[in-house]
């Protein structure tokens, strides 16, 4: 059964919304995705009914809510197929979710071991590692991408040594839509002594996770890209590898006894999550995922595709326009620049028409320089946008650029 676009709409309140006399077009999904009714209702109904701090409760709200946030957890365990809950723990984001294991990872690192990234990672999977280097003398090791926007697999693995001791990198690129060979990269890590961490944060919506059958050590979400709200994200990790990772934050829940010169700490999960956790964050990214689950994968990525192909080929006809990873197999993100116009300009101008779309660097600095551009334009496709809105798109980039060349 194909997917019924009209129905996603009317779940989602904000597309009925107009921007400057024009219906709202929002084609800004990879920065973050619009939330449905379900995920709003969760956590207002949450807070509304059964409210109060959760664990170490005696009251009946106390144990209703860990009850909700606990049965989150259990949601996004399943949603990316997890061995337990133990293995996933709440972050407030896929930046923190990062800095989190590069952080925790940090005292096994001594100077000249090399950390592989590749040169399309977001800011967030570089800077905590530039932590590592500045820290501890860490040697930071760059994977080139090709000219379709893959991954440089043979760069990959020329890199491998004896010295790598963590891989970071993403499963698809915020910015070129590229879908890495993540399976294999893991592979090919582990043979090299390597424990490696696969930024999700964009494959989360778009791809269905199985991080058993990925076989990583980390595996990395952000609630607000997957329809959820924003303050959460979930990082995912093998019993092994959270057990071999330091703490993060210090605070009430991480630890397990605390004395005038010792302290001893809690197990994984609740010894990575310090202090409150963002409590109906982590309920609305349970309904998030509820709601997207309800849908075929397949299905999603069909239409997602069907929509960036459309948008692509429109695009191919203007003159003076490049597209930015064409690699197969790519996610529904859509980077171009044009001769002689400023991204921005370009952004500002489809505004207003009541199109968003996004402009500038897309933290991903490393990649617009390996690209020679100093930014780019981006559309980027959920599941509630239509062809019509990718027609309006096409029409109003064609406008923007007749006013601007
Ligand atoms: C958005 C994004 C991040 C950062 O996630 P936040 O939850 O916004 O902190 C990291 N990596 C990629 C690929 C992203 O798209």
């Amino acid at each position: 059964m194909a997917l019924n676009i009209d129905q996603i709409r009317q779940q989602f309140p904000i597309l009925r919304r107009e921007v400057n006399g024009h219906p709202l077009v929002y084609l800004d999904n990879a920065a973050s995705a619009q939330k449905p009714e379900a995920v709003l209702k969760a956590m207002t109904g949450q807070a509304s009914h059964a409210y109060a701090n959760v664990h170490r409760g005696l009251h009946t709200l106390a144990n209703e809510t860990t009850e909700a946030f606990e049965n989150a957890r259990a949601v996004v365990q399943r949603f990316i197929n997890a061995p337990a809950p133990e293995n996933i723990i709440f972050t407030k984001g896929g930046t923190e979710a990062m800095n989190l294991v590069a952080s925790g990872i940090g005292q096994q690192i001594q100077s000249g071991d090399e950390i592989v990234l590749s040169v399309m990672e977001h800011h967030s999977n570089i800077v905590p590692w530039h932590f590592l280097r500045e820290r501890y003398g860490a040697v930071l090791k760059w994977v080139p991408v090709l000219e379709d926007g893959s991954l440089d697999m043979q760069a990959y693995q020329d890199v491998l040594s004896e010295r790598t001791k963590f891989v970071s990198v993403t499963h698809m690129s915020n910015v070129l839509g590229t879908v890495t060979d993540a399976a294999r990269i893991v592979r090919l890590a582990h043979d090299a002594g390597a424990q490696v961490l696969l930024d999700g944060c964009q494959a989360g919506v778009h791809l269905d996770i199985d991080v058993e059958a990925l076989g990583c050590d980390f595996y990395v979400l952000t609630g607000h890209k997957i329809y959820g709200p924003t303050g959460i994200g979930a990082l995912y990790g093998t019993a092994e590898a959270l057990d071999r990772l330091a703490p993060y934050q210090g605070g009430g829940e991480m630890i397990e006894i605390v004395e005038q010169d010792r302290v001893t700490y809690n197990e994984a999960p609740h010894k990575f999550e310090a202090g409150t956790p963002p409590i109906l964050e982590a309920i609305g990214l349970g309904a998030a995922i509820d709601w997207l689950g309800a849908f075929d994968f397949e299905e999603i990525t069909e239409h997602e595709d069907r929509l960036y192909r459309r948008a692509f080929d429109a695009l191919s006809s203007i003159n003076g326009l490049r597209m930015h990873g064409q690699a197969s197999g790519k996610g529904p993100v859509l980077s171009f620049s044009a001769d002689g116009i400023h991204p921005h300009d370009i952004a500002q101008l489809l505004d207003r028409y009541g199109i968003a779309v996004r402009a500038g660097h897309h933290c991903a600095q490393p990649l617009m320089t390996h690209l020679g551009v100093s930014a780019t334009a981006r559309a980027s496709f959920g599941i509630y946008n239509t062809v019509e809105e990718v027609d309006a798109f096409i029409d109003a980039l064609h406008k923007a650029r007749s006013m601007l060349l």
